[in-house]
């Protein structure tokens, strides 16, 4: 008996049929692939490159030999070295497999259909996709202005003004990606005190290692003892350099991490993660070398870029947004048949933009050497603001 096919999209949920697959940073064993190339460079994926901490490297070794066994679904060595870290109890700590994990278990916690996500544009691609597939809808206050002192920056006002009876989560990033852009403590904590206790608040912190050494920088996990409402996610992808591994975390009162660990799958973090994040944390002199060098060699990068006439947005993370004009897509292009994968951001509705993210002092030169040549070919189109 044959039936007619159905037509698949119409059998997934509504908030699914909607999304579109989240675009990662071009893998190079790809670029490789695909256009024949050797000794491709990435700077796509914000990664430390200085890689893993020895320390953590030396962990996950000695832990490959245990692979038969499941790994401690309650990760009670990592949670304890994370809850001396904040100052927390453990049972404030929620594991995950990424941050990106931990953001989707908050999603499937509070959010769900006829409640609403709140974020600003520009912001973190992931929290509206989060939030689509617990059927929730998606609602973005617009940045600030290219012209204020953090354009493309979140705008908190806006923000506070979109919260509405739906609203269940707002998530903030600071830094932001891919803008980079930053929160000053002040104007978070008068946001803070400004969002309804029934909002849960997500502060994703991917980036706060690098931005920790700026004044006024806040780091939020202190505010917690307060803000039962406030869910603060942190990663070992970023400066810690494990990315491969897939590990994060979040803190938040007990109560909050109660709910998000009925949600989680048990094994979430694997074992070879547990263990090393454990010894990357304890790496600090790891941390500093990845912090300083990104200090340096973001700041020589973006006076590269503005002796080549190209603008960049103000970052506290390992990355920069990079004006390149209208034909963005032509330069990625050029860029990658020359070896260079950086990110076109098109999709975060800034499409004269490329995110580089900061690499080692002989890759921001090839790359910026590459822009060069580009500039020559008359692909950098960048009118004066
Ligand atoms: C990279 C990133 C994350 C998540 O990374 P994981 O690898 O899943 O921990 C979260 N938020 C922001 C803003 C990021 O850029």
């Amino acid at each position: 008996m044959k039936q007619s096919m159905p037509d698949y999209c119409d059998l997934a949920a509504p908030g699914v049929r909607g999304l579109q697959p989240y675009q990662p940073g071009k893998p190079m064993a790809e670029l490789e692939r695909e256009y024949g190339l050797r000794d491709v460079i990435k700077l796509a994926s914000n990664e430390n490159p200085l890689g893993p901490s020895p320390k953590a490297l030396a962990a996950a070794e000695a832990a490959l030999k245990d692979l038969h066994w499941y790994p401690d679904g309650n990760g009670f060595e990592l949670k304890t070295a994370l809850a001396a870290h904040h100052r927390v109890d453990p049972a404030c700590i929620t594991l995950g497999n990424g941050s990106n994990d931990c953001l989707d278990l908050i999603a499937r916690t509070f959010l769900g259909p006829g409640r609403e996500a709140l974020f600003a544009q520009h912001a973190f691609a992931i929290y509206a996709i989060a939030a689509m597939s617990a059927g929730a809808k998606p609602v973005a206050a617009p940045a600030l202005a290219i012209d204020s002192s953090m354009p493309y920056g979140h705008d908190l006002d806006a923000l506070v003004e979109r919260i509405g009876p739906n609203t269940a989560v707002v998530f903030v990033a600071n830094p932001n990606n891919p803008t980079g852009t930053w929160l000053q403590k002040d104007e978070l904590e008068r946001f803070l005190a400004a969002v309804p206790p029934k909002v849960i608040v997500v502060l994703d912190e991917a980036y706060i290692e690098y931005a920790l050494e700026a004044e006024g920088y806040p780091d939020a996990t202190q505010w917690l003892a307060q803000m039962p409402n406030l869910i603060v996610t942190r990663t070992f992808s970023k400066a810690y350099g494990l990315a491969g591994l897939r590990i994060g975390y979040s803190v938040s009162s007990a109560a909050v991490a109660d709910l998000l660990n009925r949600v989680r799958h048990p094994f979430n973090a694997n074992s070879l993660a547990q263990v090393a994040a454990c010894a990357a944390l304890g790496d600090e002199a790891h941390i500093a070398a990845a912090v300083e060098l990104n200090r340096e060699e973001k700041a020589r990068v973006a006076d590269a870029c503005a002796g080549l006439g190209l603008p960049t947005l103000p970052s506290a993370g390992n990355f920069l947004c990079v004006q390149v004009g209208a034909k963005a897509m032509e330069v990625n292009e050029g860029l990658l048949r020359r070896g260079v994968i950086v990110r076109p951001i098109g999709g975060y509705r800034m499409p004269e933009y490329l995110r580089i993210s900061i690499g080692l002092p002989h890759e921001n030169d090839r790359c910026l050497h590459v822009l060069r040549e580009l500039g020559e070919h008359g692909l950098l189109t960048v009118r004066e603001r």
